[in-house]
């Protein structure tokens, strides 16, 4: 490949419309162009890291007894209709009609268009275990498409399905999954973990996500490092607190009005302080002193979600709780307009007199005692004892897990981190191969329904998270086995003889030697051609100047760590080679 040909637009400026690391080199490196809003063009530099991310998935699913095939785009909407999601996905799903009025969608996943397909073919235990997979574009109408090719609405995926007779069968192939994609993502040289995930609209029983670790990663996820437990704050459980912690007692700001903790709630007047950290602020306790009361209409009900002034609410813990979609945070003025109560001063203690239903997490019950809206304009409670001053409907794991939790496997401390999904495994076991009628006979020629997992990589957006994990201020750091190309020859000065005559016969032994080269011919200043090479990330860059040919050398850069040294023009394709190739290995 040569510089001067090759279609790599490359950018000086940050294009405004990014926010991402990646989707900022992406573009100024000239990988990817948008076509329209989450839709992108992959350039032949992009293309090539695309196409090694694939082959690797490829083979490591060949590896894991998977077979590839591919299934179409363009997707009848009865089969949707009989598993019943065609409701369910709602706006995602790009729905369209054909010139009969058949009602079509672009795929956003191919569970139902897999398992309507093995219904059809697959009769018997003896075929079983079945691998399917294939790798290409999937379709979702993201509300708010962002971040490149991290949250795109067209995006590259490889999902793989299995197909077994029985559970135990599911969690083997499921085990095997889990494997290979440990090994595709250490082959890709990037750090990535497997996560408990929530399942989400996918559904079933049990699930994971692999995550590369990044500090710009839009997951938070904590990890236990006694016990190895790891999950995504979505999905961790935060079991009930063991004991009542020690608990500080509000300072009153009027000496005298000194509320006690066994006396029951008191008033106290808080003027105008309306959010949990105004109030803890002006009685100068701690947040974590404080019970939250935050409203949503589930069911068309009003329900009080009450959580220690701390913590965070799980919504994805709320709606499996309820009906998926029948759930929403009611806006605080029409709760107050609703209940007749001023906003910013609303608390538990009354509230089921009022028709309300208090949903309590667990650690407000381990509360002593905690602070709480009075129910009157300007004015706290203080001393409101949970179970005591006001009784929860339900008590339930509703919040957030944070750092300094304890594992909820063995108790120690958990540690955050942050990374980006860039795979998520589901057992799905029956729920699609009931509605969809997909069965096999057993030895005795019984019928059962098959039991189904499926497993999904992002392609373009493993691209992306690389880039996440591995860029420096000058660009992208790319990891070898997925570079657009292993290493960049730059003459300084291409147009004078004898360093052109070098440099191409450099290029010319590393094509010789299986080396993946670029030469950089253009006849620019050696200014711009470092910095493109730096933008772009090749892992190596061959400087071929006069001071080095001097000595009949050139010199030999390493993007990741800047360290550099002189190679012999004889020697090389030969330490290329020496650095390169057990490189291609991964980490
Ligand atoms: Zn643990």
């Amino acid at each position: 490949m040569r510089m001067s040909q090759l279609f790599v637009p490359t950018l000086r400026e940050v294009p405004a419309e990014a926010e991402t690391k990646s989707h900022q080199l992406m573009l100024r490196a000239g990988l990817i162009r948008k076509a329209m809003s989450g839709v992108y063009s992959y350039l032949p530099l992009g293309w090539r890291v695309i196409h090694k991310i694939e082959q690797i998935i490829r083979e490591e699913m060949d590896r894991a007894g998977g077979q590839e095939l591919l299934l179409p785009i363009a997707q009848p909407a009865e089969i949707w209709r009989e598993s019943g999601r065609w409701e369910v996905y709602g706006d995602e799903m790009f729905r369209l009609k054909d010139r009969h009025g058949r009602e079509l969608c672009l795929g956003p996943t191919h569970e139902e268009m897999v398992t309507v397909l093995v219904r059809d073919e697959v009769r018997s235990y003896r075929q079983l275990p079945l691998l399917l997979y294939q790798i290409q574009n999937k379709y979702r109408d993201e509300l708010r498409p962002r971040f490149g090719l991290m949250r795109g609405r067209e995006f590259i995926m490889k999902d793989l399905y299995s197909f077994d007779r029985d559970e135990a069968g599911l969690r083997e192939s499921y085990a095997r999954m889990l494997e290979a994609y440990r090994r595709v993502f250490r082959r890709c040289g990037l750090e990535a973990r497997a996560v408990e995930a929530d399942p989400g609209a996918i559904g079933g029983t049990g699930s994971h996500e692999f995550m590369v670790l990044a500090e710009t990663g839009e997951a938070a996820v904590v990890s236990c490092a006694a016990c190895g437990y790891a999950a995504n704050v979505e999905k961790a459980e935060c079991p009930p607190p063991k004991a009542h912690p020690d608990q500080e007692t509000a300072k009153l700001p009027t000496p005298g009005e000194a509320a006690t903790a066994a006396a029951g709630p008191v008033p106290v007047a808080t003027p105008e302080k309306r959010t949990i950290d105004e109030v803890a602020a002006f009685l100068e306790v701690s947040p974590s002193s404080l019970i939250k009361t935050l409203f949503y209409e589930v069911e068309g009900e009003l329900v009080a979600l009450l959580l220690r002034g701390d913590h965070q609410v799980n919504e994805f813990k709320l709606e499996r709780l309820v009906t998926p979609s029948r759930w929403r945070l009611a806006e605080p003025a029409e709760v107050a307009r609703r209940l007749g109560l001023p906003v910013g001063f609303v608390g538990p203690v009354g509230l089921s007199e009022r028709g309300v239903q208090l949903w309590a997490d667990h650690a407000v019950m381990a509360m002593a005692h905690g602070i709480t809206g009075a129910n009157r304009a300007d004015t706290h409670l203080l001393g409101v004892r949970p179970g005591v001053d006001f009784a929860p409907h339900r008590v339930l794991d509703l919040r957030e897990a944070e750092e300094g939790d304890p594992c909820p496997r063995c108790g120690a401390p958990l540690l955050g981190s942050r990374g980006i999904e860039v795979g998520h495994l589901f057992m799905l076991g029956t729920k699609y191969s009931k509605p969809l009628g997909a069965t096999y006979l057993d030895e005795a020629g019984v019928e059962h329904p098959l039991v189904m997992g499926s497993y999904g990589i992002g392609v373009g957006r493993t691209a992306a998270a690389a880039i996440e994990q591995h860029h420096d201020a000058d660009g992208i750091v790319w990891p070898v086995p997925i570079c657009p190309a292993e290493v960049t020859v730059v003459p300084v000065n291409a147009a004078e003889g004898a360093q052109r005559e070098a440099a191409e016969r450099v290029y010319a032994e590393l094509g010789e030697a299986g080396i993946e080269a670029v030469l950089d011919d253009r006849d620019e200043r050696p200014g711009v051609k470092f910095k493109d090479a730096d933008l772009i990330g090749f892992p190596w860059r061959i400087t071929v100047g006069p001071k080095g040919l001097a000595e009949a050398a050139v010199e030999l850069r390493h993007r990741a760590t800047g360290r550099t040294e002189l190679v012999g023009l004889g020697s090389v394709a030969a330490r290329i080679r020496e650095a390169v190739v057990p490189a291609r290995e991964g980490l």
